[in-house]
């Protein structure tokens, strides 16, 4: 890899306070150090030392120096890093010194990343995780991050994998030497490898979306007739003002989200139109609720909202699914028996005085901890790694169904690929600007 360039940028801290990480990598990595530091400094041991433009140069500061020589590095190229005082005239100074020496250019977004991919430091949905891991705001998003950027995809594929690779080797060689004294039956050797792994990955896909649950976040959709007071609920749970409350019917015409924290998981609530008979409704406001039901018909969670004080309580919930659904009376303190639950209801609360929002929000808390509790597979968090999964399953399935050795073999080919293409071992070059574009630059 010495016709590379050396990459360069702020990979870290930044302000008066701060220590900014100064970090190059790549064949002119040595030379940044020595132009810099007025000489070499011993591998892997922090060395003090004035920071100047060459020997000559007037010292723009003084800070430590660590040089890390590839392939043991965190990108498997030759890295140095420099840590600095964090101000902006320190961090442009030293960018721009290093940057003017031959070969050495600003990095891109997630070229860091994308070098350590390429030189097997990390697999491709290591990479993810890693990106993931950046963007994380609550403490599940933090730990699945993590361990998705330890490798647990490619843990998981390298078993399966080896299996697959064991089955095709016998079918290989029942094709190659049909003459041999292999095994009788060679379908019968390889079969039950091949099922235990279509099943594992059948499981693996079976099991519900919590990959998606924590990186994006539990959706909770809001939903049902104008002024029951579902925008004071979300109000109330969000604790600021984010959606309009009105006494006014068809205000939310549209669908407000409001993003939580709850007991380390992200909480997508989302505000929607009031739902009411269709045809009282003008066309933006039947638009308003259209959306409504699409929400509730996709979400995680749909909070029907009834109102405790009207004569009659509605029965009927909008189109969702009864096992992801809480039908929820407010305005308790307007209800004739304030402290009793309304038939059909599995909660009473009151918007306005907050009784039985913490009761609620403790049943939100237990719903999104067993939805994305860890199970013994980890967890998909993008659409790519479950296009993975379920081509190398369909590749399975034909693989089994197959009556000639030839036609197993080059599904079983197929699975492998799929597999690879996960951890990113195969056919993803059109991929990686993709996946390390979303990346910031120093990473
Ligand atoms: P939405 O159309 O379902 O979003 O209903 P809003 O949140 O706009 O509330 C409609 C009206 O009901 C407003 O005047 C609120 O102040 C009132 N309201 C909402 N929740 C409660 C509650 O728990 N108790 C009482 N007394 N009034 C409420």
């Amino acid at each position: 890899m010495t016709d590379r360039d050396t990459i360069v940028a702020l990979s870290s801290g930044a302000g008066k306070a701060g220590i900014a990480v100064i970090r190059a990598s790549g064949p002119g990595a040595a030379s940044c150090v020595r132009h810099v530091a007025g000489g070499d400094v011993p591998p892997r041991r922090a060395a003090l030392r004035a920071l100047r433009d060459g020997p000559a140069g007037a010292a723009v500061d003084r800070g430590l120096v660590l040089w890390l020589p590839g392939p043991g590095s965190v990108t498997g190229e030759d890295v140095a890093e420099f840590q600095v005082h964090g101000s902006p005239a320190v961090i442009g100074k030293l960018l721009s010194i290093l940057c003017a020496l031959d070969g050495v250019r600003p990095a891109e977004p997630g070229e860091f990343t994308r070098r350590a991919f390429e030189n097997g430091r990390m697999d491709l949905s290591g990479a993810e995780g890693l990106a993931d891991l950046i963007d994380a705001e609550t403490e599940a998003q933090r730990v699945q991050a993590q361990r998705q950027m330890e490798g647990v995809f490619a843990a998981h594929c390298a078993q399966w994998g080896g299996e697959l690779r064991r089955s095709l080797a016998w079918l290989e060689a029942a094709i190659d030497f049909p003459d041999e004294a292999l095994p009788e039956d060679l379908a019968t050797q390889v079969r039950p490898a091949v099922e235990a792994v279509a099943a594992g990955l059948a499981d693996w896909l079976a099991a519900p979306d919590r990959g998606r649950m924590v990186r994006e976040g539990y959706r909770i959709a809001i939903v049902g007739a104008p002024n029951v007071g579902k925008s004071s609920l979300l109000n109330r749970i969000a604790q600021r003002d984010v959606a309009i409350v009105a006494e006014t019917a068809g205000t939310t015409r549209d669908v407000i989200e409001v993003r939580a924290d709850l007991a380390g998981y992200a909480v997508i609530f989302a505000d929607t139109a009031g739902l009411r008979d269709d045809d009282a409704a003008g066309a933006i406001e039947r638009e308003g609720m259209a959306r409504a039901r699409f929400q509730a018909g996709n979400a995680d969670l749909a909070l029907h909202i009834v109102d405790a004080s009207a004569p009659a309580v509605p029965a009927a919930a909008p189109g969702a699914d009864p096992a992801r659904l809480l039908i929820v009376a407010n305005k308790t303190d307007l209800a004739p028996a304030p402290g009793r639950l309304p038939p059909g209801a599995d909660f009473a609360v009151s918007a306005r005085t907050g009784t039985g929002i913490g009761r609620l929000l403790a049943e939100i808390e237990a719903r999104v901890t067993a939805a994305t509790a860890a199970a013994e597979h980890p967890a998909l968090t993008r659409l790519r790694h479950r296009q993975c999964l379920e081509d190398a399953a369909a590749a399975l399935t034909r693989a089994m169904e197959a009556t000639e050795a030839e036609l197993t073999a080059e599904d079983l080919r197929l699975a492998l690929r799929a597999m690879d293409r996960l951890i990113g071992r195969t056919d993803v070059e059109d991929l990686l600007d993709l996946i390390f574009r979303d990346f910031c630059i120093g990473k």
